[in-house]
C-alpha cells in the first residue's frame, strides 16, 4: 500500500501562538538535510526506496473552508489506496484527518500522544480550536476508541470530558502501561510533539515539563503492535525551534512512523 507524506500548513486554530503553519517545510528540510540520511533505526534506507512519495504541501491560500480541504484531499488519496502521513500544522487538522480516515476505515483506535487531552468543548469560544479537536471527534462518534498518552496539563473540565467521552488517558508518568493496552486496529496515531518533555523539543506553542523522552516516545512507535493506517506529526512552531533541533527530533520521528505504515517494522538491513 503506497504510503504518503503530505504538509497541512495551517496554524488558523491556535489558541497561543501561531508559527505551526511553517512547520512542514521545517521538518522537510531536516528530513532531508546531508547533515543526516534516511535510514530508519532498524537499518534499512527509506532514500530510494519503493512504496513512500512525498506529495509536498496542500494548498490552503484559495477560497473555501480550510477543514473542508484538508478532509477532501485527504478523502481522494485515501480513496487511491493511500497510507497518508500528515505534517502539521496546529493540532486543530486532526478534526478533518480523522473524518476522512473514519469514513473509510470502520472501528479506528487512535492513539494520541500529547501533553494535553485537547478534549475542551470551546477555547476562547472556538470550538474547531487546537484544544478541541478530540471533543468533536468523540462528539462525532468518528472512532472505537481514544487512547491518550504522555497527559501532564489536563483540567478538572477535560478530565470530565474524558469520562464523559470515554477516552482512556496514561498520564506521562505511566506511558508504559500502553504496552499492556489490547489496541484493536485499525490504529490512526496523532503525535503532538509536546508530548516529549521541553527539555528534547522545546519548539512547540505550549511546552509542558515532565515529559516523554525522545528514546521514551521510540519505544512507544516501535512497540506498536497492529495495523497502522494513518498518522500525523503535529504542533511543531518553528518560531520557538531557533536551532532546529525540535525538526530534527520531529524527522526522526517521521521516518519510524513512515516504516510502520509502509509495514516495514523492525525488519533488518538485509531483508
Ligand atoms: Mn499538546
Ligand atoms: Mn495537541
Amino acid at each position: 500500500m503506497p504510503v504518503t507524506l503530505l504538509g497541512v500548513p495551517f496554524d488558523g486554530r491556535s489558541s497561543f501562538l501561531a508559527g505551526a503553519a511553517a512547520g512542514p517545510a521545517r521538518i522537510r528540510e531536516a528530513l532531508y538535510s546531508p547533515a543526516r540520511n534516511l535510514c530508519v533505526e532498524a537499518g534499512w534506507d527509506l532514500g530510494g526506496a519503493p512504496g513512500w512519495q512525498d506529495r509536498g504541501d496542500l494548498d490552503l491560500g484559495g477560497p473555501g473552508d480550510p477543514f473542508q480541504q484538508i478532509e477532501g484531499a485527504v478523502a481522494d488519496l485515501l480513496g487511491r489506496g493511500e497510507r497518508i502521513l500528515t505534517l502539521g500544522g496546529d493540532h486543530s487538522i486532526t478534526l478533518p484527518l480523522v473524518r476522512a480516515h473514519a469514513r473509510r476505515y470502520a472501528r479506528l483506535t487512535v492513539v494520541q500522544l500529547d501533553a494535553h487531552p485537547d478534549l475542551y468543548d470551546e477555547l476562547d469560544g472556538d470550538r474547531l480550536s487546537h484544544a478541541c479537536p478530540f471533543a468533536r471527534i468523540m462528539e462525532e462518534r468518528l472512532v472505537a476508541r481514544l487512547v491518550q498518552v504522555g497527559v501532564r496539563a489536563a483540567t478538572p473540565h477535560q478530565l470530565q470530558q474524558a469520562e464523559r467521552f470515554g477516552v482512556e488517558i496514561l498520564r506521562a508518568a505511566d506511558w508504559r502501561s500502553l504496552r499492556s493496552l489490547d489496541l484493536a486496529e485499525p490504529l490512526y496515531l496523532s503525535l503532538d510533539l509536546d508530548c516529549l518533555d521541553p527539555a528534547f523539543a522545546p519548539g512547540v506553542s505550549h511546552p509542558e515539563p515532565g515529559g516523554l523522552g525522545t528514546r521514551d516516545l521510540l519505544e512507544i512507535l516501535q512497540g506498536l503492535e497492529g495495523r497502522l493506517v494513518g498518522a500525523d506529526v503535529v504542533e511543531l512552531n518553528p518560531l520557538r525551534d531557533p536551532l532546529g533541533l525540535t525538526a530534527v527530533v520531529a524527522a526522526k520521528l517521521v521516518k519510524e512512523i513512515l516504516a510502520l505504515l509502509m509495514e516495514r517494522r523492525g525488519e533488518a538491513a538485509d531483508s
